[in-house]
């Protein structure tokens, strides 16, 4: 029995060793080439003093040699925390001091961003670099040389399955990122979780467009390296017919999204007649997806099961899914807690609530945090004791749930408002917004308002060619929402702010039409 995620894979390449583990780009390696070389990268760590509990940051985009970071850290017993490549200077130091990181992994080429932030750090990790040449002014080891150290096993750390495996920053949606504490544990048991309810076995071929230095990114190379399926690793999504045709090609069976991938997926013309009959299952999570949205892939991809997920980064990514044989019944729904967690809605004190009542999500269970990383006052926020003992995480979103226990997102609890006094869930009128044909984005804030508090405004990124007049939305929405959800301030523009992972800034658009008035445009 596997007690630590790295075993995975060293089970995995013994048991099938010649299948292929992953495919980025011009790069392949099969699950054997995968656990030789993290073993060797994981000798190099414990050479340069890794042990037990020391953290390990790895700043790669989705790679072959991020793979072999993540598990080279977990076998040399190391805190593994990945950091996305496009993190600035500032932000980097943050997180290096933050999370006290002895040892980067980091491309030569993004040099520039690296170095200013192991000055700008009191006690700077030492680096391994990727690259062909140590970058000017730098120290440390080149990638390719650790690789052809003479030592081919690391020295076992003894780690236990309450260690952690990584600290994963949140996507920094509300604020500062927080550093999330998972175990070994957390890991086996979602990895367990996921790869049941979507029915992986070792043929399946999943393509991974979202950042690994996500958590739901991350929870697909865990799932594959369980299960010894082949991923293919994609820098991001910004080439999505380059994208599709990699799809077609590898015969792909599995694509997990968030709403922002299949808006691009169902705006691009070519995926229109792509043949993507191998594709046996979709799955969203990390936000909403718009129930019109979910109808056109339906349509697009009858043959695929589609998965309705929700989760955080607090929860080893995963905590409800909806049985796809539940979606025509039940299509709002984000599912059911996965198994060995709970998932209910209740008040501020914890009490459960009945059926129907809309509250705060808490979950229970062996998906649940440690906590967050030298922040006891947010973990004492987050995580209370229940009247049983046991630790119960308050989600901090708005939830109902009906008799039989499925989950219908409300809001986060901060973005619910009040207009004309009533209540406004941001989610219920994005959702009428993208029943429009034109509407490819969609994120709806409150704005103070001298007459409603706060009032309805829409930012709206059009389809390409699409033809949307202010007037036309207005009577759209006053034939499917109530008076006070009507937009009363329209905004279009040609993108909205994107978090890391593909998630609207909302914080970010209310900040900006909060300080300036911008140039909005009140009903006439
Ligand atoms: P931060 O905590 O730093 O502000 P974040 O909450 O966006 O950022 P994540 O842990 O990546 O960071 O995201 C978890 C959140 O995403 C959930 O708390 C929830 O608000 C939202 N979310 C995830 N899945 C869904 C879903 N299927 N539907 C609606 N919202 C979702
Ligand atoms: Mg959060």
């Amino acid at each position: 029995m596997v007690h630590l995620v790295h075993q995975f894979l060293t089970e995995t390449a013994r048991r099938d060793s010649a299948r292929t583990a992953l495919i980025a780009g011009d790069a392949r390696r099969n699950f054997a080439e995968l656990d030789r070389e993290s073993d060797a990268i994981a000798c190099a760590l414990q050479s340069a003093g890794i042990a037990r509990g020391d953290r390990v940051a790895v700043m790669l985009e989705n790679s072959v040699e991020y793979v072999a970071g993540l598990f080279a850290t977990l076998k040399a017993g190391g805190i593994f925390v990945p950091v996305n490549p496009s993190t600035k200077a500032d932000k980097l130091a943050y997180l290096l001091a933050d999370a006290d990181v002895r040892l980067l992994i980091a491309p030569a080429a993004l040099a520039r961003q690296v170095l200013p932030a192991l000055e700008a750090v009191e006690t700077s990790p030492s680096v391994l670099w990727v690259g062909t040449a140590l970058p000017a002014g730098a120290k440390g080891l080149l990638y390719a040389d650790a690789l052809s150290s003479p030592q081919r096993h690391p020295a076992d750390p003894r780690l236990i399955d309450q260690d952690l495996a990584a600290i994963m920053y949140t996507s920094g949606t509300t604020g500062r990122p927080k550093g999330v504490m998972l175990t070994h544990a957390n890991y086996v048991n979602t990895t367990w979780a996921i790869s049941t309810y979507l029915g992986n076995t070792p043929d399946d071929v999943v393509m991974c467009v979202l950042p690994l230095t996500f958590g739901y990114g991350l929870s697909q190379v865990m799932t594959a390296v369980r299960v010894g399926f082949t991923l293919v690793l994609e820098r991001s999504f910004a080439f999505p017919a380059e994208t599709l045709k990699r799809m077609v090609g590898h015969r792909v069976t599995g694509l997990p999204g968030v709403p922002t991938i299949f808006s691009t997926l169902l705006g691009l013309e070519a995926a229109k007649t792509a043949d993507l009959g191998s594709l046996r299952y979709l799955t969203n999570a990390a936000a909403p997806l718009p129930a019109a949205h979910l109808r056109r892939l339906r349509e697009r991809f009858p043959q695929a099961a589609f998965h309705s997920m929700y989760g955080m980064t607090e929860c080893c990514t995963r905590i409800s899914t909806l049985d796809p044989a539940d979606l025509e019944r039940k299509p709002t729904s984000v599912g059911r807690a996965i198994p060995n967690s709970e998932a209910f809605v209740a008040d501020e004190d914890g009490n459960r609530l009945p059926p129907g009542q809309v509250g705060e999500l808490v979950v229970r269970g062996a998906n649940v945090m440690r906590g967050y990383w030298n922040r006891p006052e947010d973990t004492a926020r987050h995580l209370r004791r229940g009247p049983q003992g046991d630790t119960l995480l308050f989600t901090g979103d708005l939830f109902s749930q009906d008799a039989e226990g499925h989950l219908y997102f409300v809001s986060r609890k901060d973005d619910v408002f009040k207009c004309r006094g009533e209540k406004v869930s941001p989610k219920e009128v994005e959702n009428a917004l993208y029943e429009l044909d034109g509407v490819l984005e969609a994120c709806v804030i409150g704005v103070p308002d001298d007459a409603d508090g706060l009032a309805v405004k829409a930012f709206l990124v059009p389809r390409e060619g699409a033809d949307l007049s202010e007037a036309a939305i207005r009577q759209h929405c006053r034939g499917r929402l109530e008076s006070h959800l009507v937009p009363k301030l329209i905004e279009f523009r040609n993108s909205l702010p994107k978090t890391d992972s593909g998630k609207i800034r909302r914080a970010e658009l209310t900040e900006e039409a909060t300080t300036s008035d911008g140039n909005t445009r009140p009903l006439s």
